[in-house]
């Protein structure tokens, strides 16, 4: 009888496992390897001082046609209405959101995380007519009170699998490029800055576009072409 009763605990604990793995399974870092493409994506946090949006880097990616994927906090929203505008705009761009504030999700409870979550999709949404649904949670910090809110707003939890470090003032732009090049396989999501917090983002992602993920036979995609996998036409 002992055994029996050993080997359901086993089970039970095999079954928690189990969801466990399944709720985590909901938070996308990558895309599948099948597609040789790569989704470089810019947060756009609050920032306390400064344009809080680095212009050089945008019009570089404008100008050259490369897909990007921007996550939009709802503050930075609020100061940004042409900028906004102009993103949105843009065919080969997709946007997400990036919460309200920029809280630090697990430190709140569900109606809480639901508030922050939900401020800037309510914004695009009716400000702006854009409806979103990849959301990346501040600092990539998240809970399993998050993972169900997200789903429950019948969002998707995008982190990254390649931390470019570019906000870290001590990184020059050769560690953060060596950093990305060792990293970058097909289905990678990098995780970067655009709102001028990334000193040498502009040049990072320069070099990248223009010689290092072509010479890995990578081309840049936004998230959603990157997890459905579609071919990149530019
Ligand atoms: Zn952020």
């Amino acid at each position: 009888m002992r055994r029996v009763h050993l080997g359901l605990v086993t089970v039970m604990a095999a079954l928690t496992l189990a969801a466990a793995t399944n709720a985590l399974g909901q938070v996308i870092t990558s895309g599948p390897p099948a597609c040789p493409t790569i989704a470089l994506t810019f947060d756009l946090c609050p920032v306390r001082k400064g344009a809080g949006y680095d212009k050089a880097l945008i019009d570089y990616l404008i100008d050259h046609h490369i897909p990007a994927t921007f996550f939009m906090s709802g503050r930075w929203i609020a100061k940004h209405d042409p900028e906004v505008e102009q993103l949105l705009g843009i065919a080969f761009f997709e946007v997400g959101t990036h919460g309200e504030v920029h809280a630090h999700l697990p430190m709140h409870n569900a109606e809480e995380q639901r508030g922050e979550i939900l401020g800037p999709v309510k914004l695009l949404s009716e400000h702006y007519a854009h409806d979103t649904v990849l959301f990346r949670p501040p600092f990539g910090e998240y809970n399993e009170v998050t993972v169900d809110v997200v789903k429950a707003l019948g969002l998707r939890l995008v982190r990254w699998n390649i931390e470019s470090g570019d906000p870290d003032p001590s990184l020059s732009a050769e560690h953060i490029l060596l950093r990305i090049e060792k990293r970058a396989k097909a289905g990678s999501i990098v995780v970067l800055h655009a709102n001028g917090k990334g000193k040498h983002t502009r040049q990072v992602v320069e070099r990248l576009t223009a010689d290092i993920l072509p010479r890995k036979g990578l081309k840049p995609t936004t998230v959603s072409d990157l997890l459905s996998c579609k071919p990149v036409n530019r």
